[in-house]
Formats: C-alpha cells, sequence, structure tokens
C-alpha cells in the first residue's frame, strides 16, 4: 500500500531541511513512497536517493519548473533523468536568472528602507534563490513578523520589491520534460489564475504537448476541489498526482505526509504514476 508525497522541497531550492533530512521526515511520518521536487533544479536527489535507499522509501526523482509568471504556474516533472544535457543546461540557466532577479529584489528593499544584503539570503552550496528564502531573511532581521506578511506587503506581485521572473511557455517546457524522458505533471492547477474552463481548455492543449497528469491532491486546493480536478483528470485521461508542496514545519504549505488525510485514492494513483513511469 503505497502512502505518497510526491511534492517536496528541499535546500537545493527554497526549502529548509536538506535532502537527506526530508527522507528522515518522510520515514517518521509513515510516507514510503516520496519525490524531491526543488524549483529549477535536480541537484538534492543524489542525497535524497542515497538516504531513501537505507529507509526502503521508494524516491522518485523530481523537478518543479516555474513557468508562467503571474499566472503562477509550475510544471512538475517526474523520473527526471540527473544526466540531460538540455535540463541541466535550462536549469543553470534558470539559477543565474534567479540570482540576478534576487540581487534586484534586495535592491528595491534596500531603496523602501529595509536594508539586506545578499550575504542574508539563506541558501545552500548551489541552491537557486526564490523569494521565500527572502521572507525568511526578512523574517530574521526582524522586518516583518510572518513569511505570509513579505508576500502581502514586499515582495509578492504589485508589491514594491516585487520583481517578476522570466517567462517561459508552458507547453514548451512540457514538450522539452517529454523529450528529456521525464512525466511532465501540472502542479497545483488550482493557483494558476485563470477561470475552470479556459483551465480546462490549458490542459486539454498541454496534453496534446504531452502532459500526462495533473496534481490534484495539492494543500492549495480547498476540500471542494480535489473532486472536480479529479474529474478533470478523468475526463481527459490524466494521472493524478498529490503532495504536501513541503518547504518548512508551519508554513503555509503542508508537512510531509499530510495530504494523505484527503488522498484517499492514493495508492491506485500511486500505483498508475509508477507504471506510467516504467
Ligand atoms: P519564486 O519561485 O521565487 O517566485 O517564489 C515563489 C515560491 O514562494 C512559491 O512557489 C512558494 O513556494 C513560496 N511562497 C509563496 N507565497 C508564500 C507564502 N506566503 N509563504 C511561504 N512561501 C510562499
Ligand atoms: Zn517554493
Ligand atoms: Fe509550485
Ligand atoms: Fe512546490
Amino acid at each position: 500500500m503505497y502512502r505518497a508525497d510526491l511534492h517536496i522541497h528541499t535546500t537545493a531550492s527554497d526549502g529548509v531541511f536538506a535532502p537527506s533530512q526530508v527522507v528522515l521526515r518522510a520515514k517518521e511520518h509513515g510516507v514510503n513512497l516520496m519525490a524531491v521536487s526543488d524549483h529549477d533544479s535536480i541537484l538534492g536527489i543524489g542525497e535524497a536517493a542515497e538516504e531513501a535507499k537505507r529507509h526502503e522509501i521508494l524516491l522518485i526523482s523530481a523537478v518543479e519548473i516555474s513557468t508562467g509568471d503571474e499566472g503562477n504556474i509550475h510544471v512538475l516533472g517526474f523520473g527526471v533523468r540527473q544526466d540531460s544535457q538540455k535540463l541541466n543546461a535550462l536549469f543553470s540557466e534558470m539559477a543565474l536568472e534567479r540570482e540576478t532577479r534576487a540581487e534586484r529584489i534586495v535592491e528595491k528593499l534596500n531603496k523602501i528602507g529595509l536594508p539586506l544584503t545578499m550575504a542574508d539570503i539563506p541558501a545552500g552550496k548551489g541552491a537557486v534563490k526564490g523569494r521565500a528564502q527572502i521572507a525568511r531573511a526578512l523574517l530574521s532581521k526582524g522586518y516583518i513578523s510572518t513569511m505570509q506578511e513579505a508576500f502581502d506587503c514586499y515582495i509578492g506581485s504589485g508589491c514594491p520589491a516585487y520583481v517578476g521572473r522570466t517567462r517561459r511557455d508552458t507547453g514548451d517546457m512540457i514538450a522539452l520534460l517529454k523529450e528529456e524522458g521525464a512525466l511532465p505533471v501540472l502542479a497545483h492547477p488550482g493557483l494558476m489564475r485563470m477561470d475552470r474552463g479556459i483551465a480546462e481548455r490549458n490542459i486539454a492543449v498541454w496534453k496534446s504537448r504531452g502532459l500526462a497528469g495533473i496534481e490534484v491532491y495539492h494543500p492549495a486546493h480547498a476540500d471542494s476541489e480535489f473532486p472536480y480536478w479529479h474529474g478533470v483528470a478523468r475526463k481527459l485521461g490524466l494521472l493524478v498526482t498529490g503532495g504536501s508542496d513541503f518547504h518548512q514545519p508551519g508554513d503555509k504549505h503542508a508537512d510531509i505526509g499530510e495530504m494523505l488525510a484527503c488522498w484517499s485514492s492514493c495508492d491506485q494513483d500511486a500505483r498508475a504514476l509508477l507504471k506510467a513511469l516504467t
């Protein structure tokens, strides 16, 4: 019986736990199938895979690629290969873009009276930088009292220190993942800022580019959205996945294994995913 969590961040992107630590946490929480899915990076997978072997946890390599910016569109690539030249080139490019963007955000924060330097941003060696780490830096400086405040007042869309990401075409990223042997799954479809009719039409188009599934069981989805997105997956013949999107205990995401409470079809969905990966 699979108890899965297929969306987990580590210090290779904006999570606070190292790859080996998220595996230990998964073990503690009774998870036996997990995916490490850092933003635009696969550098955490090697360490996590080693640790998972020691604990009889099945680890799926994954990545979460940011495509649209305002629309919050993220594509998970399950079974991503660590030796893909094309993807490694893309991730190097994205890491540089994130570095430059973080510098611009820091400059803007300085301008509005919040002194901060790049050295204040917590990031592991080789880690890609994201706004969550900048929010943690603002928190540890005492400028804000919750991470949410950073996104609401300073670095969120429409705020004075907001800097957008380079946009990439979602269909192109899906096609690239597929071409490189990974299984593309649309992350948290409920977070895309578009109405349901448009979302469904887009998903059908993305399926024609290689989209294989949608992430139905995500903490940003309300309980009423689970049956809806599950229905969309069924209608379009797509796989169903789920995960906590764990970054750190107590933030707006969930903890490892927490989505199992509402993901009653987990075992069946996990088996279908594993079959598609072979
Ligand atoms: P970025 O990829 O740099 O644009 O940062 C966006 C990421 O920040 C999202 O994928 C979330 O992981 C994280 N995030 C967004 N809003 C919040 C929040 N209110 N609290 C904590 N993390 C957040
Ligand atoms: Zn994140
Ligand atoms: Fe995401
Ligand atoms: Fe995520």
